[in-house]
């Protein structure tokens, strides 16, 4: 039997549209902006809400230290580069993370992309100017065009179900890679024997040798290697579009309840978090696990209310904070927060993101960060949480599967110069293949001096 939502529930689904909402397009049509949310909302679900509920129940097990999750993926991915083998290359490189990350953790690693939806990009500026000519600011593929000319940078609503489009083939791919053997366990593990073989990562090769010993113990116990063949992938991005969102939110059959099914996990930016603006309202209302981005103006305070507002029956795994203090501040920051909220009592999954408080501008003009940085966020994530007895629940990585060069450092030593050689992304700068692996490892490392 199928069980229809409340009228209210449905009404406060729009309720929203009365708050104030920051980082929204001006759209120049609205009534092409309603023909496409109209056509949207009548489209088949991305993802369904019981595997919501599942990821719900693995981020809880996180929460409480028994899981660790790995999410991972493009600080903005566009339509251009959804190709199978970019897509390919992204979960290569989370799989071959959560392999190292399960080992050195001794934990089940959840996986998840920040794929399959990542769109939308908020701007610390509406609009940018270039030699005396000023345009709307490029907020992502699915609402303008990278490209400085009027035309591109005129929010265009057909770009919504482009979006739509993009992900459901994205998708499509991630669970054939993830369900149809690419991923099984032996290949994972024999991607990271060849990374390993590389001199520059010589330093990692006495763990790679750990779980390959670890591997062919569990074979020699009869481990069945095919039930290992499949993983779950959960798909996830910024819930910040919400004319996006609200027509792929759908009522759960189940339940009556509504779930966003653009994503099995969505999250609330740093700029987008305001406790009585649109975006809070809007994902309290949601029955996916929600995210929520911690910068380092974040009270103890405003994360209290938060949970208020988004998780007031408290809910294990309903709620992620993702932290992201940037590494001179974490191990000043994060304590009182971690403190408070944990003597509060309502469970949340902390997580790190050590990317967004790390920017900088290189010398020659390149938006980047640097790898050391990076990780010694990460280590100050972890040194917080052993100090006060909490748990570290995860990490939240831009990363590609390419070779770009986005980030200064790591082993191959990526320096100003070498930043144009492969310089790609269209807003933030992500860790490449490499440098993704390199911190699985470097986080195994610290895991062990803990
Ligand atoms: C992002 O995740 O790309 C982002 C913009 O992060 P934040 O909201 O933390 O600044
Ligand atoms: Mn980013």
């Amino acid at each position: 039997m199928s069980v229809e939502a409340d009228p209210r529930v449905l009404e406060g689904l729009e309720h929203w549209r009365t708050l104030p909402v920051t980082q929204q397009p001006a759209w120049p049509d609205r009534e092409a902006l309603e023909r496409v949310t109209g056509r949207l909302a009548g489209l088949p679900p991305l993802v369904f809400a019981g595997e919501s509920d599942a990821l719900r129940g693995q981020l809880a097990a996180a929460g409480r230290g028994e899981a660790f999750l790995l999410q991972g993926g493009d600080c903005a991915e566009t339509f251009a580069d959804a190709t199978a083998d970019n897509i390919r290359g992204k979960i290569m490189t989370v799989l071959q993370m959560a392999v190292v990350l399960t080992y050195g953790a001794s934990l089940p690693v959840i996986k998840m992309g920040r794929m399959a939806g990542q769109y939308a990009k908020p701007r610390s500026s509406d609009s940018e100017t270039r030699d005396g000519v000023t345009l709307p600011a490029f907020r992502g593929d699915i609402i303008n065009g990278f490209e400085f000319t009027p035309e591109a940078r005129t929010p265009d609503p057909q770009r919504l179900l482009d979006a739509y489009h993009t992900s459901a083939s994205t998708l499509n791919l991630i669970r054939a890679f993830t369900t149809g053997g690419f991923a099984s366990l032996l290949r994972v593990h024999e991607w990271n024997r060849g990374f390993t073989a590389n001199p520059a990562y010589a330093r990692y090769e006495e763990i790679a040798a750990e779980i390959d010993r670890a591997i062919r113990f569990m074979a020699a116990c009869g481990a069945d290697f095919d039930a290992l063949r499949t993983v779950d992938f959960y798909s996830s991005h910024e819930g910040l579009l919400l004319d996006y969102e609200r027509p792929l939110t759908r009522i759960d059959s189940r339940t009556g309840l509504p779930y966003d099914c653009s994503a099995h996990f969505l999250w609330i930016g740093e700029r987008t978090r305001q406790l009585d603006g649109a975006h809070v309202d809007y994902f309290s209302r949601v029955h996916n696990p929600i995210g929520i981005k911690l910068g380092p103006t974040s009270t103890a305070d405003d994360a209290l209310r938060l949970i208020d507002k988004l998780n007031p029956s408290a809910e294990p795994g309903r709620i992620t904070f993702i932290t992201r203090m940037g590494a001179g501040k974490i191990r000043d920051l994060l304590p009182s927060l971690v403190e408070k909220v944990t003597a509060d009592g309502r469970p949340v999954t902390w997580v790190c993101d050590p990317m967004h408080g790390n920017g900088i501008t290189s010398a020659s003009g390149y938006k980047t960060r640097r790898f050391s940085d990076v990780m010694d966020e990460v280590a100050g994530f972890f040194e917080v949480h052993r100090a006060l007895g909490t748990v570290p629940g995860g990490l939240h990585i831009e990363l590609t599967g390419d070779d770009v060069t986005e980030v200064l450092g790591g082993a191959e030593e990526i320096d100003d110069a070498g930043l144009a050689r492969r310089y790609e992304t269209l807003v933030d700068p992500r860790l490449n293949h490499q440098q993704s692996l390199e911190l699985a490892f470097q986080v195994v490392e610290l895991l062990r001096r803990s």
